[in-house]
């Protein structure tokens, strides 16, 4: 059946729903077991057994499973079984921590699923998209995704992006009343159709569910789409970079040695073997797995404070940000409105707090009834849903005697021209006894601008330059107290007109003032973001004077100089506007363009921006700022998808924290590859000196292997996870083109490295040294070298350990950071030496690993040398406190 083609009277029968009802819950269950859910299914996903073999696809993994062949080949079957069981331990705990990561982001994935509005059992309700079935009614307005295909029942101005399904971006006009009898039809064309996932960019609509899932237009195309596409990060992509480059260097150092070892006519399988060893240390196979997890615990914990993060790169650039660019309404102020004050000409009336009361003059009569009139709100037993200006209105309404229901009932809506934040402006059409009455209403400076006429004392005067200047000197007065200001006009007609021609030649009737109070938890933000080094913006719709009275009082502004005007904006020219953009703290009466052009104004000084939106039209400017935020309660569908982040609580405030979120886990990031960095470097020292020099090389492969894993792990994840420096927010941002390896984290790992590896040798030395040998000494007997071994094993993994502690902070002690503050990073080195310590002393582990067990009083000497490398770092931290005191 082609729905476009039929009457909806019959599509309506076709899919056994009552528009008036909808679905019962029954029907819905029913119809979803039959149907299945709503949504497209994507890929199927990796499984477990294809995430486990995409691990061992690998520069380290191929060098392992070649060292691995050739030992079996030698006979040497313990160290082949121990690099088997490492690469497969390794494939298994990067399985796991890949896992961890994709389903931490899934789940955020999950909280963005959109919603739709749909009526059932009588009722108009929101649902998740998924559970939508054919024969659901579905109630459409700007700013919507539509969640599944339907045939309109219903369309007032109703205009679809389809982009997602034709390709076209410009909108296209629907009509629920057109038939297209052609069944050849092209989807573009199909005025009376709305398809999933395309969006409503103005006017409101019903329509009824036709087609669900895959069994929609978008579901024939999208079959096999790959839905999660992962993107990396700048920083991931950079150590990719980096630890490609690294393997290569690996790669290359060890066919140097392999040459040298020729020269000084070494064993040959054993200089294979110390091969190997070095490119198991130099290869930093640990990073991209770490780097992945860290973002992916990073941004489950900032879901945790109502930040969603929806692209992974974004938790970088929010460290970076300077500017944040805020809506008012409902991000710095409460979004509870209440009318305190009317405005008719000359005359003022307060509004009581409680209770009701009447107005007695016409004018003012009037004013309220067009306000309540020209809403799309509603307000049920003191409940409101929907815009909450105008439940303001609403609430005004009941408390002098007109409530909406009432009202409505001798005065039905035949037509409107909805708000739009270009226009700020408002209009239905209501039938009267004999005629018709606009009712238009919203910013009061638009207003007069389109009005011919005002009322004042019952009385239709012309609208004089004068009586102008009195309507925006009230306003003014209203501004000034931080109140919103809305306008209200009408204008009658014979008959019904068409919404073009609602907005002209009206007649004002007067004001009104609400207060929003802003939210109390904001000033403290704002004091905190300026101290991090950001400047805290504010863009509105709002008026001048309410936009400045309310920034005052928040503390992102001094004085009334420092706001702009959105036609302020439009009167200089754009080099004039980038060039002073920074004198201005807050900007009032924008449209969504003037967003764009404040955005790119900021970017224009290499400013890092962020920039808040909820509306159809904020798609452009969320795009444009380098993090886009959406909110998360008031926003629409559209910004939500334009978004990088989304603030489930609408809260200026969220902003805030999740810059700092941000900044911690860049940090974190930081720390943990570093610490990786010296820690491979100093396996590298540790065995090129020695191949230098014509040593006995200190570590097997299979010793490394284990070092790796165990400092790999547990540690680096911990320092991922540290908690945050209590000093972030006291820091400028930092410079997105700032190297990684900036404020002398290359000095910390190459410091790092160097003292583990040469502590590593030390105690290599020491062990020999004991039983009367040198280093150089000819024909070691195999015991003393065994012990010598154990020696320089436990101090690099132990070392590596213990220097862990000192990564948590670039310049503060470990003491003042808090030894034990870091519980995962405790547990981590406790974990690994008891491991050392297990693998050292049972029997059947020492000799697969061809180690021995130590005394005590070794073990002492052992972590003495072990903690060198840290309190030489602690000590070069406090000279460079003291430097910089
Ligand atoms: P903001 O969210 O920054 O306060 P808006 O875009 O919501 O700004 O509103 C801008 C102006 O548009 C308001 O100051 C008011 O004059 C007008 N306005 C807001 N909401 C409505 C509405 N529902 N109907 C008519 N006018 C409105
Ligand atoms: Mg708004």
């Amino acid at each position: 059946m082609n729905w476009f083609s039929t009457d909806v009277d019959d599509v309506l029968n076709e899919q056994n729903v009552d528009r008036k009802r909808g679905l019962s819950d029954d029907q819905v269950r029913t119809r979803l077991e039959k149907y299945g859910e709503n949504k497209l299914i994507g890929k199927p996903k990796k499984s477990l057994f294809a995430l486990f073999f995409s691990q061992l696809n690998d520069m380290l993994i191929y060098v392992l499973l070649g060292a691995a062949v050739i030992t079996l080949l030698i006979g040497e079957y313990t160290d082949a079984i121990i690099i088997l069981l490492v690469v497969l331990l390794n494939a298994i705990i990067g399985v796991f921590q890949e896992y961890k990561a994709e389903k931490a982001i899934e789940a955020l994935q999950k909280m963005t699923t959109p919603h739709a509005l749909v009526r059932r059992d009588g009722e108009v309700i929101e649902v998740d998209s998924k559970t939508i079935v054919p024969g659901d009614i579905i109630i459409l307005d700007a700013g919507r995704y539509i969640p599944a295909d339907l045939r309109l029942i219903e369309s007032i101005n109703l205009q679809i992006e389809e982009s997602a399904l034709t390709g076209e971006s410009v909108p296209s006009e629907k009509n629920a009343t057109a038939l297209f009898n052609d069944p050849k039809t092209p989807l573009g064309d199909l005025a009376n159709m709305a398809f999933m996932s395309t969006l409503v960019t103005y006017g409101r609509a019903e329509g009824v569910v036709v087609g669900t899932g895959m069994n929609t237009e978008i579901g024939k195309i999208a079959k096999g789409l790959d839905e999660t596409k992962s993107e990396m990060t700048p920083l991931q992509k950079r150590l990719a970079e980096l630890g490609k480059i690294l393997g290569y260097l690996a790669i290359g150092i060890c066919v140097v040695i392999f040459i040298v070892a020729l020269i000084q006519k070494r064993d040959l399988f054993e200089m294979f073997l110390t091969s190997i060893s070095l490119a198991v240390a130099a290869i930093p196979e640990g990073l991209p797995a770490i780097v992945a997890i860290v973002l992916a615990l990073g941004v489950t914990r900032m879901s945790r404070i109502h930040a969603i993060v929806k692209r992974l790169p974004a938790v970088e650039t929010l460290g970076s940000v300077n500017i944040i660019c805020s809506d008012k309404t409902g991000t710095l102020t409460q979004n509870k409105m209440t009318v305190l004050h009317l405005y008719t000409h000359g005359q003022k009336l307060d509004v009581p707090s409680e209770g009701t009361a009447t107005a007695e003059e016409h004018t003012a009569q009037l004013l309220i009834q067009t306000m309540v009139l020209c809403t799309d709100a509603t307000l049920v037993d003191g409940e409101g849903t929907g815009d909450p200006t105008e439940i303001a209105l609403l609430e005004l309404g009941e408390k002098f005697h007109s409530p909406k229901r009432e009202l409505e009932s001798g005065h039905e809506r035949v037509a409107e021209k909805p708000f739009d934040s270009d226009r700020k402006l408002m209009s239905t059409l209501n039938k009267e006894r004999d005629h018709y009455r606009v009712h238009t209403k919203g910013a009061i400076d638009n207003l007069l601008e389109i009005a011919t006429h005002a009322l004042i004392n019952g009385e239709r005067v012309l609208l004089t330059e004068q009586l102008k200047t009195d309507y925006l000197r009230a306003a003014e007065k209203m501004s000034d107290q931080a109140l919103r200001v809305l306008g209200a006009a009408y204008k009658d007609t014979d008959s019904v007109i068409d919404p073009d021609e609602m907005e002209k030649e009206l007649t004002v009737l007067g004001l009104v003032g609400m207060i929003d109070p802003p939210r109390l938890e904001v000033k403290g933000a704002i004091r905190q973001a300026k101290q991090a080094g950001i400047t805290p913006v504010m863009i509105t719709g709002d008026h001048q004077h309410t936009a400045a009275a309310i920034a005052m009082e928040l503390g992102m502004a001094t004085s009334l100089k420092q706001t702009l005007s959105g036609s302020e904006i439009d009167a200089m020219s754009e080099a004039e506007f980038n060039k002073n953009i920074g004198n201005y703290r807050v900007f009032s009466r924008v449209s969504p363009e003037h967003k764009v052009k404040i955005v790119k104004a900021f970017q224009s000084h290499g400013n890092i921006v962020s920039m808040t939106g909820d509306g159809v039209n904020d798609a452009p400017s969320l795009k444009n700022a380098d993090i886009g935020v959406a909110m998360g309660i008031t926003g629409t569908d559209v910004s939500k998808g334009a978004s990088d982040m989304i603030l489930t609580d609408d809260n200026f405030t969220t902003i805030v924290a999740a810059i700092e979120e941000g900044r911690n886990i860049y940090n974190n990031i930081k720390k943990a590859v570093v610490f990786l960095l010296s820690c491979n470097l100093g396996e590298i020292v540790a065995i090129l000196a020695s191949v230098l020099f014509y040593w006995p090389v200190p570590l097997l492969p299979t010793q490394i292997l284990w070092i790796n894993l165990i400092t790999d792990t547990f540690p680096a994840i911990a320092l991922g996870v540290d908690p945050g420096d209590k000093d972030v927010m006291k820091r400028r941002p930092r410079n997105p083109k700032e190297s990684f390896f900036a404020g002398g984290a290359a000095i910390r790992a190459i410091v790092g490295g160097l003292l583990i590896g040469i502590l590593t040798l030390v105690a290599f030395y020491f062990g020999l040294n004991e039983h009367g040998y040198q280093l150089w000494s000819e024909s070691i007997p195999k015991q003393v070298l065994t012990y010598a071994e154990t020696m320089a094993f436990v101090v690099l993994a132990v070392s590596q350990l213990f220097f862990s502690l000192s990564m948590r902070s670039a310049s503060h002690s470990i003491f003042k950071v808090g030894l034990f503050s870091n519980k995962y990073l405790i547990g981590a080195i406790i974990l690994g030496v008891v491991l050392q310590f297990a693998v050292i002393s049972i029997p059947f582990l020492a000799s697969a690993f061809h180690v021995q067990m130590l005394t005590l009083r070794d073990w002492v000497i052992v972590i003495l040398f072990a903690l060198i490398p840290l309190v030489v770092n602690e000590f070069i931290k406090s000279g460079m406190r003291m430097r910089t005191k």
